[in-house]
């Protein structure tokens, strides 16, 4: 029989795993064609669920779970999930039940009928936040722009993929990981499939304002240098009408005398510079700090328990 691995990264997640896992194994029950594994990723949780997690594999024979020593993010506890599978085919989806179990027949026959992969992606919905929907499309709109791998709107880390293209994935070694767009940059056949997204009814959502912007960036600029191009062309533009406007000054000044008036232009020249200069090293900036990270060539986890080799 083809086993398939589900990875489920984990953080602060005690109250939902139990209901996750009984909730998971019904809808396995109804696909006896298949094993199927669990590898939870505990990321450093800050509560009981490592606790939890014992409990559950002690309970049932195919939870497996790998604990790391602190908060690595979700992206790293991918990668180790990812890395520790061997299933034929493996499975990425998030603990807190807003990627219903219940889409495991739809996504298997995908890959069955010739697919590699079989991703989803949220249906648009009346009752989603409007300012985060819209910064989400915005975002999905730029990032299809700019770089060369595309995905749709509304694109989600739910899907289930080959043993190849797992292979593809994990072979991909770098630190700072976003995974939506790496899941599109190995190629491969991907089929997508439309799911409703369910309101989170446990725990809280992990992201903040703030850690989605640094999310987005990552996405744009791991996978693309358009922000690099876009300040060499800005500079070459500026530097052209600038060229443009000393030519006309210095023509007056040669027919007309020299006239002092020009306070306020040099001002907002001076200023403006100033500021297209500030941003231009901090977009430099967003790339170097990236390749500092990267050389350091730190591992993307540390793992301090898992019960993975129990069974050899
Ligand atoms: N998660 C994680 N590490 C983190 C943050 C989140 O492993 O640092 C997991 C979390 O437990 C969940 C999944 O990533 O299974 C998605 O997180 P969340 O539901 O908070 O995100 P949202 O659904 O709001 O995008
Ligand atoms: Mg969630």
């Amino acid at each position: 029989m083809k086993l398939i691995d589900i990875v489920v990264p984990c953080y602060n997640e005690e109250e939902v795993l139990p209901l996750f896992i009984e909730e998971t194994n019904k809808v396995i029950a109804t696909i006896p064609d298949y094993d199927f594994r669990y590898i939870f990723i505990n990321d450093g949780s800050k509560d009981k669920t490592l606790f939890v997690l014992r409990e559950l594999a002690a309970k049932y024979s195919n939870a497996k779970y790998i604990s790391f020593s602190r908060n690595f993010g979700k992206e790293s506890a991918m990668y180790a999930g990812l890395e520790h599978s061997t299933g034929d085919y493996v499975i990425v989806m998030d603990a807190d039940l807003q990627h219903p179990p219940a889409m495991f027949p739809q996504m298997i026959e995908g890959v069955e009928e010739g697919y590699d992969c079989c991703a989803l992606y949220r249906a648009k919905q009346k009752g989603e936040n409007p300012i985060r929907q819209m910064i989400s499309k915005m975002f999905f709109g730029f990032q299809n722009k700019i770089s060369d791998v595309k995905m749709p709107d509304g694109a989600v880390d739910y899907r289930i993929m080959s043993r190849q293209m797992v292979d593809s994935i994990i072979s991909l070694c770098e630190k700072q990981r976003f995974s939506k767009g790496l899941f599109c940059w190995v190629g491969y056949q991907t089929k997508w499939i439309e799911y409703q997204n369910v309101e989170r009814t446990v725990g809280t959502t992990k992201w903040s304002f703030w850690s989605l912007f640094k999310y987005a960036l990552d996405g744009i600029t791991s996978f693309s240098v358009t922000p690099l191009r876009f300040i060499a062309v800005l500079g070459f533009v500026i530097s052209a009408l600038a060229f443009i406007w000393i030519i006309i000054t210095l023509i007056q000044t040669l027919i007309m005398g020299i006239d002092v008036p020009g306070y306020v232009t040099t001002l907002c020249a001076v200023l403006f510079m100033g500021g297209i200069i500030e941003m231009s090293v901090g977009v430099l900036g967003e790339y170097i700090g990236r390749i500092y990270i990267e050389s350091k060539d730190r591992p993307i986890y540390i793992a301090k328990e898992t019960n993975l080799d129990d069974d050899k």
